[in-house]
């Protein structure tokens, strides 16, 4: 099965996407985690990328594209994946196609822009793995330290209030519009984010099966 996770940054679709991945045995390619690693490791597409996510803003659509087309001919994608935080735009949603990519199931995770803003203060990931913690809602066994790998915890740059404000309206005017352009093909199901991790992915295990 082939999937996307649609949401507004911060609105959980990463940790859903992860759960949706273990069940299904399929792997989880998020776009944010792969720009984040590049950057880390100063390559030259982190490098292009850095000045657009550190402001909040989409990188360029030519650039994640390239990445995705890769990473989609690996071989581990074969037998189906999820996307995480791609696409984000309708040109990125119509390279998919461009590609001969069949989609079966998008899944659009709904928290109010309030709430949005109230989480994102408390998130945290792992320096090392890329894991996501927060501080009230799904806190790590150890504070600061990753449960996964022992990595430290860290604040990501772009989780700063101002940038927050900045990346809900690119996710509002560039992103939203993706939800009409999945629900025209029939692709659509919404999942109403809860406050509680489990209880979301409660519903979205049942929005798969429908
Ligand atoms: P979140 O979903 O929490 O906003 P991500 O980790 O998915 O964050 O992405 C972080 C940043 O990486 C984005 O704000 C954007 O700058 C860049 N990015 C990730 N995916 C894409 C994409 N498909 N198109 C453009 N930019 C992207
Ligand atoms: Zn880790």
């Amino acid at each position: 099965m082939n999937i996307i996770f649609l949401g507004a940054p911060g609105a959980g679709k990463g940790t859903q996407a992860e759960k949706v991945s273990e069940k299904l045995a399929i792997p989880t390619i998020s776009t944010g985690n792969i720009i984040r690693a590049a950057l880390k490791n100063g390559t030259e597409m982190g490098l292009k990328a850095k000045e657009y996510t550190e402001s909040g803003r989409l990188v360029p659509d030519d650039i994640v594209i390239g990445i995705i087309k890769e990473r989609l001919s690996e071989d581990d994608c074969k037998g189906g994946f999820i996307l995480d935080g791609f696409p984000r735009t309708i040109p990125q949603a119509q390279a998919l196609d461009e590609m001969g990519i069949a989609i079966d199931k998008v899944i659009d995770i709904e928290v109010s822009d309030d709430a949005i803003v109230r989480r994102m203060s408390g998130r945290r990931v792992c320096a090392k793995c890329g894991s996501s913690y927060h501080l009230e809602f799904n806190k790590p066994k150890v504070d600061g330290v990753c449960d996964s790998c022992g990595g430290e915890l860290v604040q990501r740059k772009d989780d700063a209030a101002e940038t927050v404000l900045e990346r809900l309206k690119v996710y509002h005017s560039e992103t939203e519009p993706l939800k009409d352009f999945y629900k025209s093909k029939g692709k659509l199901s919404i999942v109403e984010g809860q406050e509680n991790i489990a209880d979301t992915t409660s519903l979205t295990f049942k929005a798969l099966e429908d």
